[in-house]
C-alpha cells in the first residue's frame, strides 16, 4: 500500500527564523500539498544550552504570516503529540538501550579532561581531524574497552557516561538524494556520535530519527547543511531495523549573499540592507547581551504573496517563463526534481519586483485602505474615492504600500518649491501667459475628467498658438512642483478644476519670466 506522504519541518529554537529556514518550510508544505500529504512541525529543542525565548512564538508567527500551513504542531496538536522534542524526552531512552542490546551503540565514561588528551595527543600527532571513532574508541574508557564487570559497576555507582553510536570503520554507507542523487561515503569519515547526554537528553541525530519514524515522515527535506548528517542518519535507520521506512532524502541548495561570495547568514541582511528574516526580531547582542533590532520583511513592506514567490523562486523554477504564482499555483507546479542542485543567489532587486507586482496587481480600494491608513498617521483625512482615485494613479511608482503616501503628498500640500532644470528651460512669459489663461477657464470646465481637462487644455494652446508639447512639463511643474510623476491629467482631475487653477496661479505669480 502506498504510504501517505507526510513531511515536516523541524525548527530549533535557537533563534529567529532565517528566510533559508522559511524556504525549507516552503518546499514541505509545497510538497505536501501537492502530494495530497500532511506537513507538519517539529520543535528540536534537546539541546537547552541554545534555547532562545520567544523563538518558537516567533517561528509559528513567521509561518502564519506566510501562510504556511500546519496540519499536525505544539501548537495544533495531531495524532503524534507531543511535537516538541523537550516534552517527548522519555521516548528516546528505550531506543538508545535497543542500540546497546544489539551492539550499534556503547556507553562512554571519559571525562571531559580524557577527551581535551585524545585530541591533544592526535594533533600533535597530526592527525587532521581528531576523532572519537572506529579507531580511537579503542584507546578511550568505553564498555568496548572495560571490562563488563567493571562497566557494570560504573554504571550501577552512578558515574556519569554517554551513548555512542558504534560507527563501523570500513563500509560505504550510500543513499539517493532526491536532488543530489547518489551520495557515498566512506564510514571511516564518520566519527562515534554521540546519541544520548550524560543528563539523559538525546541528542539531534537520536531524537531527529527516532521521531522521524514514530512521527511517520516518508520525505525528510531540509538544508544542505544537514547533508554530512545524512549518512549518520541512514546508518540509525538501518541498526534500529527502520531502513525499510526509511524516509526520502533531498537536501537543498544553499542560498549565498547577492555577489555569491558565500552563504547568506543571518549576520548579511542589515549589513547589506536587506532583511534575512521574515518579521522584525528583537535580540541580543551575543557580546554585549545589548537589545539589538534585525529588520523584518513584514515591518518592511513585503506581502507575504511577493515574499513566498520570491522564496519559491530561489532554488527552484517551474520549467517555464511564468514568474508570478500564487501558492495554489505553486503547489500545482512544484516538483522535487526542479529544485535544483546549485547554490541560490539572493537577489535583492528580485524580492522588490516581486512586492512591486503585488502591490499594483491588488484591487484599488485595498491600496485606498493602505494609503488613508498611512496618511491618517500623518493627522490627514481623504474621502474614500479620492483615496481610490490616487491609489490608482501612483501605485505603478511604489514598491511598498507606505510608499503610495509619499507619492500621494503632492495631492496635500501646494508645492514648495519648483524643479530648477525644467523652469530654467521651459518657462518664459508666452508659456506663463497661456497657462494663466488655462487657469482662468478650469473652474467653468464642462467636464473635469482627465479628458475633459485635456480638451480644454488643447483647444486653450490653440487659440494661443501654442504646441501642447511646449507647455506640458512646464504644467506639471506649475502644479506639482516635480518635474516627473503620475499622468497629469488625472493629477489634475483628482485637484479639481478650482485647485489647480490656485496652484498654476501660485506658480505664475512666483516664477519670473525673464
Ligand atoms: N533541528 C534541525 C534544524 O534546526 C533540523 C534538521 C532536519 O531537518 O533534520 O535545522
Amino acid at each position: 500500500m502506498e504510504r501517505e506522504v507526510r513531511v515536516r519541518f523541524a525548527p530549533s529554537p535557537t533563534g529567529p527564523l532565517h528566510i533559508g529556514g522559511v524556504r525549507t518550510a516552503l518546499y514541505n508544505y509545497l510538497l505536501a500539498r501537492k502530494l495530497g500529504g500532511k506537513m507538519l512541525l517539529r520543535i528540536e529543542d534537546t539541546d537547552q544550552n541554545r534555547f532562545v525565548p520567544g523563538a518558537e512564538d516567533y517561528i509559528r508567527q513567521s509561518l502564519e504570516w506566510c501562510g504556511i500551513e500546519l496540519d499536525e504542531s505544539p501548537w495544533n496538536g495531531g495524532p503524534h503529540a507531543p511535537y516538541r522534542q523537550s516534552e517527548r524526552k522519555p521516548m528516546y531512552r528505550q531506543y538508545a538501550q535497543q542500540l546497546i542490546d544489539s551492539g550499534y551503540a556503547y556507553y562512554a565514561f571519559d571525562t571531559p579532561e580524557e577527551l581535551d588528551a585524545m585530541r591533544a595527543r592526535l594533533t600533535a600527532a597530526k592527525v587532521p581531524n581528531p576523532q572519537y571513532n572506529s579507531i580511537t574508541r579503542a584507546q578511550m574508557r568505553n564498555s568496548l574497552t572495560l571490562p563488563a564487570e567493571e562497566v557494570k559497576q560504573l554504571l550501577e555507582g552512578g558515574e556519569q557516561y554517554v551513548i555512542r553510536l558504534k560507527v563501523p570503520r570500513k563500509e560505504e554507507v550510500r543513499f539517493n538524494d532526491l536532488i543530489r542523487g547518489w551520495v557515498v561515503v566512506h564510514s571511516s569519515s564518520i566519527d562515534d556520535k554521540v546519541l544520548m547526554k550524560s543528563d539523559g537528553m538525546p541528542t539531534y541525530h537520536l531524537a531527529n530519527i527516532v521521531d522521524d519514524h514514530l512521527m511517520e515522515i516518508t520525505h525528510v527535506i531540509r538544508g544542505e547543511e544537514w547533508l554530512p548528517s545524512a549518512p549518520l542518519h541512514v546508518l540509525l535507520y538501518r541498526y534500529l531495523g527502520w531502513e525499510d521506512t526509511m524516509p526520502q532524502f533531498a537536501h537543498l541548495p544553499l542560498l549565498l549573499k547577492p555577489d555569491g561570495t558565500g552563504k547568506l547568514s543571518k549576520r548579511d541582511g542589515d549589513r547589506l540592507g536587506f532583511p534575512v528574516f521574515p518579521l522584525e526580531w528583537h535580540g541580543k547582542d551575543a557580546e554585549t547581551g545589548e537589545p539589538t533590532v534585525s529588520s523584518g520583511y513584514r515591518e518592511s513592506g513585503y506581502l507575504p504573496e511577493a515574499f513566498i514567490n520570491f522564496l519559491a523562486f530561489l532554488g527552484w523554477n517551474p520549467g517555464s517563463q511564468q514568474e508570478l504564482f500564487t501558492m495554489p499555483e505553486l503547489i500545482e507546479a512544484f516538483s522535487i526534481e526542479r529544485v535544483s542542485k546549485s547554490p541560490a543567489r539572493f537577489d535583492q532587486n528580485k524580492v522588490r519586483w516581486y512586492n512591486e507586482q503585488y502591490l499594483r496587481a491588488k484591487p484599488d480600494a485595498e491600496l485606498a485602505q493602505y494609503l488613508t491608513a498611512s496618511l491618517q498617521g500623518q493627522g490627514m483625512t481623504v474621502p474614500t474615492d479620492t483615496a481610490e482615485q490616487i491609489a490608482a494613479l501612483v501605485k505603478e511608482r511604489a514598491t511598498f504600500p507606505a510608499d503610495l503616501a509619499r507619492e500621494a503628498q503632492l495631492f496635500f500640500a501646494r508645492p514648495t518649491a519648483y524643479d530648477e532644470q525644467v523652469i530654467s528651460k521651459k518657462w518664459n512669459a508666452q508659456v506663463a501667459g497661456a497657462l494663466l489663461e488655462f487657469a482662468r477657464q478650469l473652474p467653468g470646465a464642462p467636464d473635469a475628467t482627465p479628458d475633459g481637462i485635456k480638451a480644454l487644455l488643447t483647444q486653450v494652446l490653440e487659440a494661443q498658438g501654442i504646441k501642447i508639447g511646449q507647455v506640458l512639463q512646464a504644467l506639471r511643474v506649475a502644479v506639482t512642483g516635480a518635474g516627473a510623476g503620475p499622468d497629469l491629467m488625472h493629477i489634475m482631475s483628482i485637484l479639481g478644476p478650482q485647485e489647480t487653477a490656485a496652484r498654476i496661479e501660485q506658480a505664475v505669480a512666483q516664477l519670473p519670466t525673464a
